[in-house]
C-alpha cells in the first residue's frame, strides 16, 4: 500500500514576509522530493479545512474567533514570533484539516501511512494562545479527533522537533488516551519539557520529555529512541502513531540545529514505522513542524518518506558513539518514569 502526501497550494498563502517560517519551506521540499524521484511514488491526498467543531476539540472558541477576526482585519503579530496574514486563518484550518484528512484516509484503508506537508506548524499552540509560529495545534486536533470520532483509545505522539511541543503537552497532560513523547533541545525555546513533567492524574506517566544537548547526533538519537520509545511503545501498544516531524535538529539549521543528518531522520522514521506496524496496524501520520534550512528540510523529509516507502530490510545503523551526556539524560528520564512503566523497572539502566 502506498504512502500518502497531504499538500495543497493553499499552504503557500500563509504569508509571513521575511520570516524564516516561509512558504519556500514547502515549495523547496516538493522540488527536492521531485528531484529524488520520491514525489511520483506518493499518493496525493487533498486536504480540507477543519470545521469549527474539530478545531474546538482543542482550542477555545473565543480564541478561534479572535484569530479569525485578526486575520480578516489584515493580520500582524499574534505574539512576538508569530505572524498571521489575511489568509492565515483559512490556511491554519487547512493545516489541521490536512492532518485529519490523512488520519481519515488511513482509517478508510486508502493508504497505510501519510506525511502532512502543512504550515503553519502547530506544536507550540495552546488552547487559547498562538505561540512560536503556531496558530492551531494540528497534531493535537488530529489526535483528539482520532479519540473522539474514530474511537482510538491509545494515540502515541512522537515529537522529534528541536523544540519542545509545549502546546501538545499542555493539551494532553491530564489525559489517558494520548501518550506524548518528545525529544528536544534542553536549551531551546520555549524552555519547557523537563523530565519531571510526567503528566497529571489519569495522564500520569503519559508525558515523556527527553531534553538533550545541542551536540546530539544520529547515534545519540537512535539510542534515545531504542532505550525509551521502543520499550514504552511495546508496553503502551498504540492504536495510532502521529509524528510531530520538525527537522530543525538538522545540523545546518539556521535558528536551531543539533548534529542530526538526513540519514539520522531516516533511522528515526524507520523506528516509528516499525512501532506503527507492530502495534497500530501500520497507522502512521507525520506532520510537519519546524525545519528552516531549506535544502536540509527537503532532504530530511525525503529520507523520512523513503524509510516509510521502503521494504522490510533494516536500515544501516548510524555510526558513532553515544555521548555520555545523552546516556545520562536517558537514565534520568527512565528514573523519573520508573513508577509508571514496567519496562523501566525490569530493565537495567544503562550507564
Ligand atoms: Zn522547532
Amino acid at each position: 500500500m502506498r504512502v500518502g502526501l497531504i499538500f495543497d497550494d493553499i499552504y503557500l498563502l500563509h504569508d509571513t514576509g521575511w520570516h524564516v517560517e516561509s512558504p519556500k519551506r514547502l515549495s523547496q521540499t516538493l522540488q527536492i522530493l521531485e528531484e529524488k524521484g520520491v514525489l511520483g511514488k506518493l499518493e496525493r491526498i487533498t486536504p480540507r479545512a477543519a470545521s469549527m467543531e474539530e478545531i474546538t476539540l482543542v482550542h477555545q472558541r473565543d480564541y478561534v474567533k479572535r484569530v479569525e477576526a485578526f486575520c480578516k482585519a489584515g493580520g500582524g503579530y499574534l505574539d512576538p514570533d508569530t505572524v498571521a496574514s489575511s489568509k492565515s486563518f483559512e490556511v491554519a484550518l487547512f493545516a489541521a484539516g490536512g492532518v485529519i484528512a490523512g488520519v481519515d484516509a488511513i482509517q478508510a484503508g486508502k493508504i497505510l501511512r501519510a506525511f502532512a506537508l502543512v504550515r503553519p506548524p502547530g506544536h507550540h499552540a495552546l488552547p487559547d494562545r498562538a505561540m512560536g509560529f503556531c496558530l492551531f495545534n494540528n497534531v493535537a486536533v488530529a489526535a483528539r479527533y482520532a479519540v473522539r470520532h474514530l474511537g482510538h483509545r491509545r494515540v502515541l505522539i512522537v515529537d522529534w522537533d528541536y523544540h519542545h511541543g509545549n502546546g501538545t503537552e499542555a493539551v494532553f497532560y491530564e489525559e489517558p488516551e494520548v501518550l506524548y513523547f518528545s525529544t528536544h533541545s534542553a536549551l531551546g525555546y520555549p524552555g519547557t519539557g523537563w523530565p519531571r513533567s510526567v503528566g497529571e492524574g489519569p495522564g500520569k506517566g503519559l508525558n515523556i520529555n527527553v531534553p538533550l544537548p545541542n551536540t546530539t547526533g544520529d547515534a545519540d538519537m537512535r539510542f534515545v529512541f531504542q532505550e525509551i520509545l521502543e520499550p514504552v511503545a511495546e508496553e503502551y501498544r498504540p492504536e495510532l502513531v502521529l509524528v510531530s516531524a520538525g527537522q530543525d535538529g538538522f545540523r545546518g539549521d539556521p535558528i536551531a540545529g543539533m548534529r542530526l543528518t538526513a540519514a539520522g531522520y531516516g533511522v528515526m522514521a524507520r523506528i516509528v514505522r516499525e512501532i506503527a506496524d507492530r502495534y497500530a496496524g501500520g497507522r502512521l501520520v507525520g506532520v510537519l513542524e519546524g525545519g528552516y534550512d531549506l535544502e536540509g528540510l527537503g532532504t530530511c523529509i525525503s529520507a523520512i518518506l523513503e524509510a516509510w516507502m521502503a521494504g522490510e530490510a533494516p536500515v544501516a545503523p548510524p555510526e558513532g558513539e553515544v555521548r555520555p551526556e545523552v546516556a545520562a539524560a536517558v537514565a534520568e528520564v527512565k528514573e523519573g518514569q520508573r513508577e509508571y512503566w514496567r519496562c523501566f523497572r525490569e530493565r537495567s539502566v544503562i550507564l
